[in-house]
């Protein structure tokens, strides 16, 4: 696997490296799109680089509850939209398809809502998708057959029409961003270029000409030269796909990614491997590279467009909040105490302050004519 990696690393590197030479440097975001996105060397194109033995681990990977959570978070929804039939769920991002199966086995729970189902998974990875494949169509196999219809689709917009809910987890961080620099002649975008020494490294520049107009955000005050502040156009184009299907159907959208929920200054982009940080720029292709999502500019994009968002609250609220505490005691009456200890130690990674509790927040935004939004009041 590591020599692997470092045979994708050079090829890539050597293909971003001859695209900065002929054309100049580029954006940040463009470089995030190749080290992750690329056709073939690309990360999410390679090995499965979820769970234990890959980079990271993500909350459904870490306790079934979660999605368990979740999927009666989407039937009661579904319920209180006026049960339409068909009805569309997406996933953005699905990993290896953990979430979905956890949704769909607690949505049997909710009469009638497995079978009104139409499944759109929005996935780029054909080893992802191959692994989401073995997991709705063996394991739990039984219920996806109930559902109408299940299918992989490259982007939101080829998801069905109708009525929805959309669910994303950890999928708007791996979107690509833009970063500004405030120097004394005002904002620059910082790109990426490569050095001239050999062996070539990649390495930011400040571009020289001024940013387009009203790509920094406005309300901003007080920064000083060297602040960074960092925009995704990748998730304002996605939040507006969401607003136009929110202006014609019925329906909802929780993302729940890592991030803050004021516009601040600062860099946030990181790059993981095999659970440990490293050089975003030294790796193209080998680690995964994320930034943290801007809550605020999230919502922004929603009330730009007229739509309302319920609200921003922690993972840890929002779980609470659904009743995780009361399920873990639940479940855990009859286990034996190793079992018992090992499930609250998951619960603990997901609702500590210092873990993911904080950190993760979830946002939801909806229309429809009801008032009750469940899980966030
Ligand atoms: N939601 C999952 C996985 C998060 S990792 C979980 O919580 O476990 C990010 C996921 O988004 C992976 O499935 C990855 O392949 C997918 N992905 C990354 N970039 C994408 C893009 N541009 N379009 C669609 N899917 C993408």
């Amino acid at each position: 696997m590591v020599r692997k990696k470092v045979l994708t690393m050079s090829v890539l590197s050597d293909q971003i490296r001859q695209h900065i030479v002929t054309n100049g440097p580029i954006t940040i975001a463009k470089y995030m799109e190749e080290a992750l996105g690329h056709p073939r060397l690309g990360y999410y194109m390679g090995e499965d680089p979820l769970g234990r033995s890959g980079d990271f681990i993500t909350a459904p990977e870490i306790s079934q509850m979660f999605g368990e959570l979740i999927g009666l978070w989407c039937g009661v929804q579904w319920k209180m939209m006026g049960q339409k039939e068909p009805f569309n769920l997406i996933e953005l991002g699905p990993g290896r398809g953990t979430l979905m199966a956890d949704i769909l086995r607690a949505g049997l729970g909710v009469n009638g809502f497995i079978e009104s189902l139409v499944l759109s998974l929005v996935e780029i990875s054909p080893v992802l998708k191959g692994i989401q494949e073995e997991t709705l169509l063996n394991s739990i196999g039984s219920e996806v057959r109930k559902t109408r219809a299940l299918s992989w689709i490259s982007q939101l917009s080829e998801a069905p029409d109708g009525p929805f809910t959309a669910v994303a987890n950890e999928f708007i961080d791996v979107l690509g961003i833009r970063q500004f620099q405030k120097t004394t002649k005002g904002w620059r975008e910082r790109l990426v270029d490569v050095s001239e020494s050999e062996p070539f490294k990649f390495q930011y520049i400040l571009s020289e000409s001024l940013p387009e107009d009203g790509i920094v955000p406005s309300n901003l005050n007080n920064t000083n030269v060297g602040d960074i502040i960092e925009i995704r156009p990748a998730a304002s184009a996605l939040i507006n796909e969401f607003c136009s299907r929110l202006k014609q159907n019925p329906g909802c959208v929780l993302l729940i990614d890592y991030g803050h929920y004021l516009t601040a200054c600062g860099n946030t982009l990181q790059a993981i491997s095999n659970h440990a940080y490293c050089d975003p720029m030294d790796s193209p292709g080998t680690a995964d590279i994320t930034a943290h999502v801007n809550f605020e500019l999230l919502n922004e994009f929603f009330i730009k467009n007229n739509l309302k968002v319920k609200k921003i609250i922690t993972q840890q609220d929002f779980l609470r909040n659904m009743g995780i505490i009361e399920r873990a005691e639940n479940v855990s009456k009859n286990m034996k105490f190793t079992e018992k200890t090992n499930l609250f130690f998951r619960l603990k990674r997901l609702m500590s302050h210092r873990l993911m509790g904080n950190l993760f927040k979830v946002i939801l935004t909806y229309k429809s004519k009801n008032n009750n939004y469940f899980g966030f009041n």
